[in-house]
């Protein structure tokens, strides 16, 4: 072709990158790779290996080990002995090896680029601009961090050994994401990349040995999915941190039900992009083009659904038909095409698969007018458009090139379709009018929400999900608490702290004589009776009779739940509204002290003025709470971005509590009260023993403007109960304070649809101590964080 015609059809040639230093790179290891343990390469203990294939070419790369059950415990034992060396290093020398960790990634840049699209299938240009400038970024970032664990993070101290498990998408991104964090908070690791893409993993291992990072501190293993469950299972992780698929992390968090290891889960999504009428449409073309042909679509917060303002719809999907022709498939090294290879021919068949549903389904196809090339695993863009919303493909996430398009007419309508999914893990919204970008974004339920931009990131902001796009979040300060514990979680004890007692009472604090009242059941602000019409007698600790308490049925939870969900009208106060009211509640618990320190003496056979004390104390926390409630705010983070990247804590939703046995009325309070602080609505049950204090709350909470269906409490069999709220679909959160086989009902049963758990694996914490029974922990553990990035000084 002449220079004349070139110009002419302005066309581009191919401008490939050459692939020699990873080649020289693959042939050092003698294209077969040993696993990185305890600072070293190690063979297997099985002789079983997996291939590295490069997706774009389908030829072979390399061949890479797979670590057995036996390999996995090596690697455990390495990190567990490296534990103590790396967290009392100070600060300051753990962040030199991080800092160290980031220059080498610098250097070896371009390595890392070409290595990661050989094996990856996504284009040179985005491991070269994206991914690997974002891993270096990772690394100076929590270099930071750990030279600021002392001060920043005075309160809390390292896991332990924690396993990380990684998927194909963003290979050393991902690890970076994992690893940077776990280091700098003095943890140590074992990480398990994914099957298809384990090079640039086993690169980094290159990168620790040059360092002369600590022996043991990192440890790579790869493997298929039993290395994965060989990690979730051993018994000297304390912390397992997953990027995947929905479904693998439900299986993880059912494994480790109950076991007391911590776990954060990065899932699926289904993200929206919306798009109002006076949007800048030439901009959201190259944002949809960011947005679902980035990295082929196989990104996790992928914005896979357009919902369009129908105004401008036709308009749009012409736009986006028209660039979608210009788009080039092609092999990853060449710097001039937009779209890579699918990563296997496995995700190929599903993408496949998923398309050709959409069409049986009756949805309306578009692909380019070009044919994609033959020699590797590629899939054309893919737009659907007259979607219905209930479609297999408007639900489903592909994980792969394809766009499906839905309609609204108003904007109440685009937030229903926007939050109509399963998944919460981010959304776009474009309109020139920041007034409406910022109206819709509280209203959608995700992580993260990108005005007029997507699909930016940036170490100093969290990444992570709602719902069942998982918990947990990955960068920013919040990021920092996946890794670490509070320091007072060593002085709970597998003892209650309270004394029991079955010493006879003074003839005032004794109940009186016979029962005399049944209590009712509180939701949605009305007292009510319990659905299958039976009670429970309430004694105190000597087996006399106290009370009649209604026995709360899983027709009731249903009731509570769905009156929890009747009300916006608590969560939407600001901070200093939601304070009015509890200063309200405690002013009006006051009143009744006597009443209630009563009570409690009745209930627990404690002195009257040990029951004062508790009262008084429940006072205090609810005032801790009605100062915190305008108080415990966000941050602005400085991302790298011309945007404010604000860090938003927002409430979960409905949360279930059971609360403790131990200190009737403050065992209520103190679990209670940080959730509503932080604008959640609960359903409350009750100690099962002592749940007058909670009943005798109904009256205080009826004089105190709380709106109706913002505390609901069920009274009856706690752990039954709890159960039926840990599987109930629309609760997104449970607190559970009870048994240690109770905190492992919870946390498995939650997993159905990833529900936020707080327990407390059978400890016993002293309520009446402050620093045990109040805190930030407990509105960290009542909120989620969402990070919005608005456009600034652009
Ligand atoms: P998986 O969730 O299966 O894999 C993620 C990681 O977990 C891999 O390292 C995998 O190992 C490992 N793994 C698999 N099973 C287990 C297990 N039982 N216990 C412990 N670890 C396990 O995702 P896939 O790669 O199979 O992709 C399937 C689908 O998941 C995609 O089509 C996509 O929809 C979604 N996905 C979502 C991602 C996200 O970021 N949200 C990322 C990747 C996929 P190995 O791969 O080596 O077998």
């Amino acid at each position: 072709m002449k220079v004349k015609d070139i110009f002419k059809s302005m066309a581009y040639g191919p401008a490939p990158e050459s692939a020699k230093e990873a080649e020289t790179f693959l042939a050092d290891h003698n294209k077969e790779f040993k696993l990185f343990i305890n600072g070293d390469w190690q063979k297997a203990g099985s002789k079983k290996m997996m291939d590295s294939i490069n997706p774009a070419t389908k030829k072979k790369l390399a061949k890479i080990s797979v670590a057995t059950a036996k390999d996995v415990d090596q690697a455990v034992a390495a990190a567990k002995q490296a534990l103590t060396g790396w967290k009392s290093l100070s600060g300051h020398q753990r962040a030199r090896y991080l800092y160290a960790i980031a220059r080498q990634i610098q250097k070896h840049s371009r390595l890392f680029s070409v290595l990661e699209s050989l094996d990856n299938g996504k284009p040179i240009r985005e491991t070269r601009d994206i991914d690997i400038p974002l891993v270096a970024r990772h690394f100076y970032h929590h270099a930071g961090w750990a030279q600021l664990m002392d001060e920043e993070m005075a309160d809390y101290e390292s896991i332990g050994v924690i396993g990380q498990i990684i998927p194909w998408n963003f290979p050393l991104l991902m690890l970076s994401w994992k690893i940077a964090p776990a280091l700098s908070m003095g943890n140590t690791v074992v990480l398990k990349p994914a099957e298809f893409t384990s090079l640039t993993a086993l690169l980094f291992a290159d990168i620790c040995k040059q360092i002369g990072l600590p022996k043991g501190v990192v440890n790579i293993v790869t493997g298929a999915a039993e290395t994965g469950e060989a990690i979730v299972n051993h018994p000297d992780i304390q912390k397992i941190a997953f990027t995947g698929s929905t479904e693998v992390g439900k299986i993880i968090r059912r494994a480790t039900a109950g076991t007391g290891k911590k776990i954060s889960l990065e899932l699926g999504g289904k993200s929206p992009f919306i798009v109002f009428d006076d949007a800048d449409l030439d901009s959201v073309v190259e944002g949809i083009v960011d947005a679902i042909w980035f990295n082929q679509g196989q990104v996790c917060c992928a914005g896979s659904r357009l919902l369009v303002e129908e105004s401008v719809a036709q308009k749009l999907y012409k736009k986006i038909r028209a660039r979608m022709e210009k788009l080039r498939v092609g092999n990853s090294l060449d710097k001039c095409i937009d779209i890579g290879a699918i990563v296997a021919p496995v995700q190929l068949k599903t993408i496949d698969q998923l398309v050709k549903k959409g069409v049986e389904e009756g949805s309306q196809m578009w692909q380019p007018s070009w044919k994609c090339p033959a020699d590797g695993y590629f899939y054309p863009p893919t737009l659907f458009t007259d979607v219905s919303p209930s479609s297999t493909i408007a639900q489903v996430e592909i994980f792969g090139p394809v766009l499906v398009a839905m309609t609204f007419r108003s904007h109440k309508e685009a937030v229903k379709l926007a939050n109509n999914t399963v998944y919460g893990l981010a959304a776009s919204i474009w309109t020139e009018n920041i007034n409406l970008a910022l109206d819709i974004a509280p209203q959608i339920k995700a992580g993260t929400v990108w005005v007029n931009c997507t699909n930016v990131f940036d170490a100093a902001s969290g990444f992570g999900g709602y719902r069942e796009s998982g918990f947990g979040r990955e960068g920013g300060k919040e990021g920092l608490y996946e890794y670490v514990k509070p320091r007072i979680n060593r002085e709970f004890k597998k003892t209650s702290f309270v004394k029991a007692t079955k010493k006879k009472l003074a003839k005032a604090a004794q109940s009186p004589k016979g029962i005399d009242r049944t209590t009712k059941m509180y939701i949605g602000g009305k007292q009510s009776r319990p659905d299958g019409g039976y009670t429970y007698t309430v004694t105190d600790p000597s087996g006399n009779p106290i009370g009649e308490v209604s026995k709360g049925n899983r027709k009731d939870i249903r009731n509570a739940v769905e009156a929890a969900h009747a009300t916006k009208n608590w969560s939407g106060r600001t901070g200093h509204a939601k304070a009015q009211v509890l200063y309200f509640i405690a002013e009006n618990l006051f009143i009744r002290k006597e009443e209630f320190a009563k009570r409690i003496a009745h209930q627990t056979n404690q002195s009257i003025q040990s029951a004062e004390k508790e009262v008084d104390v429940s006072i205090e926390r609810i005032y801790y709470y009605a100062g915190m409630a305008d108080k415990y705010d966000g941050r602005v983070h400085h991302t790298t971005s011309r945007n404010v990247t604000l860090a938003m804590p927002e409430s979960i939703g409905v949360i279930a509590v059971a609360c403790p046995d131990e200190y009737p009325l403050l065992g209520f309070i103190s679990t209670v009260i940080p959730l509503i602080c932080m604008g959640n609505h609960v359903v409350a049950v009750p100690s099962q023993q002592s749940p007058l204090s909670a009943t005798d709350f109904y009256q205080v909470l009826d004089t105190s403007d709380v709106p109706g269906g913002t505390i609901n409490i069920v009274t009856g069999n706690r752990d039954e109960l709890i159960s039926v709220l840990a599987k109930h679909d629309d609760v997104d959160g449970v607190w559970f304070f009870g048994s240690e086989a109770g905190s492992k009902q919870v946390e498995l049963l939650s997993a159905d649809n990833m529900k936020c758990t707080f327990v407390n694996h059978g400890k016993h914490r002293d309520w009446m101590n402050s620093k045990h029974g109040q805190g930030s922990e407990f509105l960290r553990q009542a909120s989620q964080i969402k990070n919005i990035w608005v456009p600034y000084g652009a």
